[in-house]
């Protein structure tokens, strides 16, 4: 913990989805143990411990269990499985979670995500607890009679499976070729049985568990996706869908092999989620503004919050709590949260729910894709070692206009909006603009940068 000038405590080791480092250099056993062991004191209770398919998996999970054992909790093993998939099973029957994981990080990274037991990830309160924990060593070991015992469940998975499933309605999407790249990671385990169960056919490929990552990088980029493309094009298939190293998140080529913006994917399935449940859709300030506008088509609002799913996650259950509607949440880069299956983003949740609005409409993907408004969002990241003093000048300069402090500053015009946006761990200003109109996004982004 470190204080600001404002003298608020500040995370350190956890970013905005837990800790994650690169193997054999600052993330390693030693550190994962004591994050066990302060986890262990604070939850006091059942863990349940999982991971992706990371080389360095084992070696962690081993770490983990055995910080978490020692301070007294039983370890719930559930071996390799997708994030949200534990965030399910650790709501449905434990106090508490673990995952092994770095996500979408290249293959030589590795951290720990911190589970809930709403399911949730850890809030930043919390987080700054455990890491005091961590740093003081002020934790509770347990003695020979109360360390913790260790079960296998891993055949809960099948549990989650079927969560999913039942949200839809039986062969929803008869007969339906879909192309899956769980990218070697843990979904490899989840989306095809998902997909396969509610009518579909389905061709997998990277679908075999491998921490070497040999098809494609954890991270689902276009670049990386070619043969996801080709084989969505080659099977004839309805659409493709790849994800991230935990698949938290899903991302989607339509049914030319063309991969589809996450703003886009999110538009669509938000609208579906409007029209058959109209609610408040919750999302942060760096989503595109096709988000607000499907919504209000639907006669529904908006909701924003900072960068960060459990912002996200956490606004939504707030505002349910507060006896709001709420339609639907998520961010534009293909993490979607759906309110009645459970509050955070599940790529295999998103998957299963486009197949549905794609079985259930006689158009193509791409063809759905072209009834959402058009707009181009621009991006610059800025090197800065003060991005206080750039946001006061933002802040001066823009004045008149309509301006919103959620995270950074976020800017409206009649016409497009800005977000200025310090990164939270390293020296850079990220800078957005979007606009239905393209040189007028352009034309944003240009005076900013010319104000900073
Ligand atoms: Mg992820």
């Amino acid at each position: 913990m470190i204080m600001t000038n404002n003298s608020e405590p500040k995370k350190i080791l956890f970013g905005t989805n837990g800790v994650r480092g690169i193997i054999g250099e600052d993330m390693n056993p030693e550190l994962v143990m004591k994050i066990g062991l302060s986890l262990g004191t604070m939850i006091q209770g059942r863990v349940a411990l999982g991971r992706d398919t990371r080389t360095s998996g084992e070696a962690l999970a081993a770490a983990m269990r055995s910080g978490l054992l020692a301070s007294g909790c039983d370890v719930i093993d559930l071996g390799i499985l997708p994030t949200p998939a534990l965030q399910y099973l650790v709501r449905e029957h434990y106090d508490g979670g673990a995952m092994i994981t770095a996500s979408h990080n290249p293959p030589d990274y590795n951290g720990v995500k911190v589970i809930e037991g709403d399911g949730t990830e850890m809030d930043d309160p919390r987080t700054i607890a455990l890491e005091s924990l961590i740093f003081s060593e002020d934790v509770r070991i347990a003695d020979w009679k109360s360390v913790g015992k260790l079960t296998d469940e891993s055949h809960l998975i099948e549990e989650y499976i079927r969560a999913i499933v039942s949200h839809f309605p039986p062969d929803c999407c008869k007969g339906m070729v879909v192309v899956v790249d769980p990218g070697s990671g843990p979904a490899a385990a989840t989306t095809p049985e998902i997909l396969r169960r509610m009518g579909c056919t389905v061709h997998t490929i990277n679908g075999r568990f491998d921490g070497t990552f040999p098809g494609r990088l954890p991270e689902p980029s276009p670049e990386g996706l070619a043969l996801l493309s080709e084989t969505v094009v080659a099977t004839k298939a309805a659409f493709g869908v790849a994800h991230d190293g935990d698949a938290d998140r899903a991302v989607f080529v339509d049914e030319r092999g063309t991969f589809m913006n996450e703003n886009l994917t999110f538009a669509m399935l938000a609208r579906a989620a409007c029209r058959r449940n109209p609610g408040i859709v919750v999302t942060p300030v760096s989503t595109s503004d096709v988000i607000r506008e499907v919504a209000a088509d639907c006669g529904c609002t908006t909701t924003y919050t900072p960068v960060g799913s459990i912002h996200v996650a956490r606004t939504m259950l707030k505002l349910i709590a507060a006896g709001e509607r709420v339609a639907f949440g998520g961010e534009g880069n293909g993490g979607q949260i759906f309110p009645n299956h459970q509050f955070c983003r599940d790529g295999g949740m998103t998957a299963a729910a486009m197949a549905e609005l794609v079985a259930g409409s006689t158009r193509s993907i791409s063809t759905i894709a072209d009834e959402i408004p058009p707009y181009t969002m621009v991006k610059e990241k800025i090197h800065s070692d003060d991005p206080a003093a750039i946001l006061s000048k933002v802040r001066s300069a823009c004045a008149e206009l309509d301006l919103n402090e959620t995270d950074g500053i976020h800017i409206r015009w009649d016409d497009a909006w800005a977000l200025i946006r310090p990164s939270g761990t390293e020296p850079f200003i990220r800078l957005y603009a979007e606009s239905r109109d393209p040189v007028r996004a352009e034309e944003v982004k240009t005076y900013l940068l010319s104000l900073l």
